[in-house]
């Protein structure tokens, strides 16, 4: 053994050995909180550091989320490791995640894990390999190896396949030349970069009143700083016009800009929209991304390669480093509420995004929720009104086809007959005319219900509080809650008659059954946001229709928004009525905003549209609200409506579904999250009762609801009570915060 040398010079004044830093790393799952854990010295372990952190046997993708918690022993503590390159989370995300999870009532390692949806993005890059005209001349020369060569000459770096493409040989003869040193390999980045989209490409000539909404919003995406906008304006108005002004403001600033829709169905004619203003199509961000596209995306917005983002709510976590606006299309639409999972309000959530982030954010629409209706009066959002449809495009007549008297022959309801004489004339005459229709009923499907003539069977769905759709090409009978189906039987499976199942009520499918007998000769097509035609036919549809090439599009709500059929003069709305009776204070609301944005679709050129709606309550405030065009006569009454109920945004609401397999144990722990809910001053717990959905998904679901005044921390509140309640693993207890449905 050696002996230690003595202590060298100065050794007793050089700094102690540097003690690992511990900080809270948050792992996206949903845990309590951020864990503690050692990191390397000379790492930088700022808040948003993406590290690989082990948890049990396994190593985890994590997020330095602060100083440690002191929760951890010191001899406990296991080492996260940064991730090559030291890619890190913008901080300003990690303290948008936390917001959320403090609002929502998530962990915010649930909320995280909706930040780091694609598992790829942090690994390196794998360079392309590409080849180039090399320095070897090969020995034996044919005609496609000097095509390859020639094609090669321009000093481009191609791949193999694209070589052969471009020359017009096999690949087998690109591999020899490879094979010769005739080609050389050289490196390409693994993805192509997102062009830069031109602020300038296509700028259009602005009327007065969207000159003076553009100018408002360039002005705030110029200045940055935190504003928030309703833009509100008739459907054909030039709302996306006036905002791409703010997205291209936003360019010119040098910041990013982030457009969220409501659909995906919609987000893809939005792209070549996007590309005829700004040259090129956006960065784009929804669930039908493969893993590479995820990747790539996702990595583009993290450098701050991606200027514009266009995307679905989930587009709302994207690590954008220079976030400069936030528009949210279609603002009133509930698609933007999050309802599995972490339960959330992209609408909502992207003003908070906004504030954080210090930039404006436009809420578009041209039937705004009600909240921001309010908000916009009290003056908490600027108000930019459009006042007129664009150029000569005149908004549509609405007229009510009472239809108590149009169908009152008790042979007619037996036929089942759902399209009426002022219906059909007016399809008439259209189809006469040359142009274009579109009937529209909120239903998928055949038939919302299979009834047996003889013992009154009625078919449900054995795992939903919900009765089977007839889907009649498809011969089956299928539950659109969650999937259930069955080939549609002959007989009756409780008394055993045949040629007794009767379809009761239209879907979709039966009008266009009806339709085409009265006008055998005329093209439509049928779309449907069903499953079972599929989103490549509801595109194939909605294309067909603005080719002009079907004459009528009959459809669900998936061809009530955003869609602009030039031809198109005449909506036929088949049952106004559907949606309007279920109780929730939304229900008025909704259905006022569906039928005015689906009569928007008619009339959008030169031609005036007419929107006629069947309806049997044709006194009631919404259908005269349409009729009239009365739109902010309507959301007056509705607010004072509210106002009076203590409704949203008068009051807050939240939620509690209590669910699980065994119905004893959900109604065991429902019971007991009423009796201990605490007394407090203005709030107000009902129930529990069976939710509206009492069975869901083979589940059984039962329902609290607690309203509060505006004044109540609702959060506080229930961060109280809910832990007092044990809730065995096999129940499932989701908060929804500001519920918009009650299913
Ligand atoms: P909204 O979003 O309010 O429904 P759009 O922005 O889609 O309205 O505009 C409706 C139609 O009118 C679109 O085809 C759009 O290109 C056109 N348009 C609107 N404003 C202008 C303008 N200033 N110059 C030329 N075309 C316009
Ligand atoms: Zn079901």
């Amino acid at each position: 053994m050696t002996r230690l040398k003595p202590r060298q010079t100065g050794f007793l004044d050089a700094p102690a050995l540097p003690q690992k830093q511990v900080m809270g790393v948050l792992l996206p799952r949903p845990l309590a909180g951020a864990y503690d854990y050692k990191l390397p010295a000379d790492s930088n372990a700022g808040r948003g550091l993406l590290v690989s952190a082990p948890l049990g046997n396994r190593e985890l993708l994590g997020v330095v989320w602060g100083p440690a918690e002191g929760t951890v022993g010191d001899n406990r503590l296991k080492t996260a490791e940064p991730l090559a390159g030291d890619p890190a989370l913008p901080p300003r995300l990690c303290d948008f995640i936390d917001w959320v999870a403090d609002y929502t009532l998530n962990p915010p390692g649930a909320i995280l894990a909706m930040a780091l949806r694609s598992r790829t993005a942090f690994e390196p890059e794998v360079p392309r390999t590409a080849y180039v005209k090399g320095e070897v001349v090969p020995a034996r020369m044919s005609e496609a190896r000097a095509r390859v060569l020639d094609v090669a000459g321009d000093g481009l770096a191609r791949s193999i396949p694209a070589l052969a493409e471009d020359a017009n040989v096999s690949p087998a003869v690109v591999r020899g030349l490879i094979q010769a040193g005739a080609l050389a390999p050289t490196n390409l980045p693994e993805f192509p970069p997102f062009p830069a989209p031109d602020a300038d490409a296509a700028a259009p000539r602005l009327n007065p009143d969207q000159q003076q909404a553009a100018d408002a919003l360039r002005t705030a995406a110029t200045d940055g700083g935190f504003a928030a906008f309703l833009l509100d304006g008739v459907t054909g108005s030039g709302k996306t016009e006036v905002y791409f002004e703010a997205v291209a403001a936003a360019l010119k600033a040098g910041r990013q800009a982030l457009i969220l829709l409501p659909e995906i169905a919609l987000t893809v004619q939005f792209l070549d929209r996007f590309a005829a203003r700004f040259g090129v199509r956006p960065a784009e961000w929804h669930s039908d991304l493969s893993q590479k596209e995820r990747r790539r995306t996702y990595r583009a917005v993290m450098k701050g390669e991606a200027r514009v983002v266009v995307g679905a709510r989930s587009s709302l976590f994207l690590p954008f480093p220079e976030l400069g606006l936030i528009v949210v299309d279609e603002e009133h639409e509930q698609a933007f509420k999050q309802q599995d999972g972490a339960i959330y309000h992209a609408r909502d959530m992207a003003v908070v995004r906004a504030r954080i982030e210090g930039c404006p954010v436009v809420l578009a629409s041209a039937t705004p929720s009600l909240e921001s209706f309010v908000n916009a009066g009290a003056g908490r959002y600027r108000h930019l009104v459009l006042k007129g449809r664009h150029g000569i495009a005149e908004l549509p007549e609405v007229r009510l086809i009472d239809m108590r008297h149009e169908r009152d022959g008790p042979e007619v309801e037996a036929r089942g007959q759902w399209l009426s004489p002022p219906l059909r004339a007016a399809l008439e005459k259209t189809l006469g005319a040359g142009e274009q229709a579109m009937l529209f009923l909120n239903r998928r499907g055949y038939a919302p219900l299979t009834l047996c003539e003889a013992c009154g069977h009625k078919f449900m769905c054995p795992d939903c509080s919900t009765w089977l759709v007839e889907h009649k090409y498809r011969r089956r009978l299928a539950c659109h809650q969650c999937g259930y189906e069955i080939p549609t039987p002959s007989e009756c499976p409780e008394c055993h008659e045949t040629g007794t199942l009767i379809p009761c009520g239209p879907g979709v499918e039966r009008v266009a059954e009806e339709f085409a007998q009265f006008f055998p000769n005329a093209r439509y097509a049928i779309a449907s946001s069903d499953t079972l035609h599929g989103p490549a036919e509801t595109q194939a549809a909605i294309r067909a229709m603005m080719r002009g090439e079907i004459d009528v599009l009959i459809g669900t709500q998936i061809v009530a928004k955003g869609h602009h059929f030039p031809g198109l003069t005449l909506v036929g709305v088949v049952d106004a009525d559907l949606g309007g009776a279920d109780g929730d204070v939304r229900a008025r609301e909704r259905t006022f905003q569906l039928l005015h944005q689906v009569s928007g679709r008619a009339g959008r050129a030169e031609k005036p549209g007419l929107v006629l709606l069947q309806t049997r309550n044709p006194d009631d405030a919404v259908m005269q609200a349409l009729a009239s065009g009365d739109r902010d006569g309507f959301y007056e009454q509705e607010r004072m409506f509210r106002e009076a109920a203590k409704a949203p945004p008068f009051g807050r609401l939240v939620a509690i579904v209590i669910s699980g397999p065994d119905g004893e144990q959900v109604r065991e722990v429902a019971r007991a999250l009423g009796k201990t809910a605490p007394a407090a001053h203005d709030v107000k717990v009902w129930g529990p009762t069976p939710a509206f959905y009492a069975l869901l998904r083979g589940a059984t679901r039962e329902r609290l609801l607690v309203q509060a005044a505006r004044t109540v921390d609702v959060q506080a509140y229930l961060k109280a009570w809910l832990p007092l309640v044990k809730v065995p693993s096999t129940v499932r207890v989701a908060v929804d915060v500001d519920p918009v449905s009650f299913f």
